[in-house]
C-alpha cells in the first residue's frame, strides 16, 4: 500500500517496512525525493468490518 510523503507531498512511495501487531499494520516509509519518513498504521478489523457492511446493504438493495 503506497502512501504520500507529507514533507514534499510525492505520491504512490512504497513502504519499506512492515511490522504487524496484532489487528494493527503498520507501514514505514522513507521518501527517495526529499529523505523524510514516517509511518502509517492500520487497523485490520476496521477495514474488514467495512467491507462487510457495504456488501450486506448492497445485497439487501438488490433484493
Ligand atoms: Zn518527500
Amino acid at each position: 500500500m503506497t502512501d504520500t510523503c507529507p514533507a514534499c507531498c510525492r505520491r504512490r512511495i512504497p513502504p519499506c517496512a512492515e511490522r504487524r501487531r496484532g489487528n494493527q499494520i503498520a507501514h514505514g516509509y522513507r521518501c527517495p525525493g526529499c529523505g523524510h519518513q514516517w509511518a502509517t498504521a492500520r487497523q485490520l478489523p476496521a477495514y474488514s468490518d467495512i467491507h462487510r457492511r457495504r456488501a450486506g446493504r448492497q445485497t439487501r438493495e438488490a433484493a
